[in-house]
């Protein structure tokens, strides 16, 4: 079906990755360069949550709607599956101010979720009486993720090569997976398009490691076997991955009142860069030049949205249909 089409792919984030695994599976020759695939990627410091429900709620500029959300996310037990990735499908649960939690609960109904009321999780706030739970938000461990589809598409006969990819160079196609990077933009002028938003996270050792999502005002906090991740700002405009405690510190504060015990402190900081296109959801699918194909812009969902992106990169590369999806994530729909 392939032809046995040889396949560069630029950048070993998440995207890039999945994309690799998914084209070797679709019976292509595929090479992935990425100069720096354990540096402080979005995909490595991310909190990993597959989050349709929360992320439909709390992210108005994503571009999504629920049902976009929900399809990217049940694509992930056959590709946790194929790529032997833990998923922790223990849900989430909003807390927060009444009236907040007031807008949270006609979410829910607006969505047509059963709206189940929990007692309020141990170590929040005292002055928060109740939380919303749902199961349809799950989570995975990002650096443990990286890991296990590095090891996957390997298997599968995928080469890596720590170089910065700077042409088509011998490759029939070339996927283009460089997150927010914009070093190949004069190769593929669409990358011009990608805001950059740093995001910065903490993570505070031991608790839970594992568990519910909690989600609150402007905060959510993720038990994990690396510690509780806390995160995380969004910083339009910022394409650097310095952790810079001046803009971290309304995190910080909103952590302590949040979950009191933080206050203490104890967390480590790390930051990644987001990419985003004008309507909030990716580009996926083939440039203007049809030997260049685009799996990038996920913005604060490239994690859940990867084996959706995956898929349709195997599918146009392969000349497959692409499904319903890829229509809006066609790069070519802002020309
Ligand atoms: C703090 C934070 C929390 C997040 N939490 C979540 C979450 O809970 N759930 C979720 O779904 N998403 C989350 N995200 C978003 C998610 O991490 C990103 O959308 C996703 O990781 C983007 O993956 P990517 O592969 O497109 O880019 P990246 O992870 O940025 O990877 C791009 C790679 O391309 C490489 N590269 C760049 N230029 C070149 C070149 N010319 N040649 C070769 N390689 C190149 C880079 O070295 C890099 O390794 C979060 C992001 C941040 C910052």
């Amino acid at each position: 079906m392939s032809g046995g089409l040889k396949v560069t792919v630029a950048g070993a984030g998440a995207l890039g990755l999945s994309c690799a695994l998914a084209l070797a599976d679709a019976g292509c020759t595929v090479t992935v360069c990425d100069p720096a695939p354990w540096g402080d990627s979005a995909s490595g410091v991310a909190a990993g949550m597959l989050a349709p429900v929360f992320e439909t709620l709390l992210d108005s500029a994503g571009g999504h709607d629920f049902g976009l959300l929900v399809a990217a996310r049940d694509l992930w037990p056959a590709f946790a599956a194929r790529a032997l990735i833990a998923i922790d499908r223990s849900g989430a649960v909003a807390v927060g101010s009444e009236s907040w939690m007031e807008g949270v609960a006609a979410g829910f109904v607006r969505l047509g979720l059963p709206l189940s009321e929990v007692p309020p999780p141990a170590g929040v706030a005292p002055t928060f009486s109740k939380g919303f739970a749902t199961a349809e938000d799950w989570r995975l461990e990002a650096r443990a993720a990286l890991k296990s589809l590095r090891v996957a598409a390997a298997a599968a006969g995928v080469t890596f090569l720590p170089d910065r990819v700077e042409a088509l160079a011998g490759a029939d196609r070339l996927v283009v997976a460089t997150g927010a990077a914009r070093g190949l933009g004069a190769l593929v002028p669409e990358l011009g398009l990608l805001t950059p938003i740093k995001g910065q996270i903490l993570r505070f050792s031991g608790g839970p490691d594992g568990g519910p999502s909690l989600r609150g005002e402007g905060i959510y906090a993720a038990p994990s076997p690396g510690g509780l991740a806390v995160g995380a700002t969004m910083e339009v405009g910022v394409a650097d991955s310095r952790v810079d405690e001046a803009a971290l510190r309304p995190l910080i504060d909103a952590a302590g009142r949040f979950l009191p015990a933080l206050a203490a402190g104890g967390w480590v900081a790390s930051a990644g860069v987001r990419a985003a296109t004008p309507d909030g959801l990716p580009m996926v699918g083939f440039s203007r030049d049809p030997k260049i194909v685009l799996a990038v812009g996920a913005r604060r969902n490239g994690w859940l949205l990867a084996p959706m992106s995956a898929g349709i990169v195997a599918a146009v590369v392969t000349g497959r249909d692409p499904g319903r999806y890829a229509a809006r994530f066609d790069p070519t729909r802002f020309a």
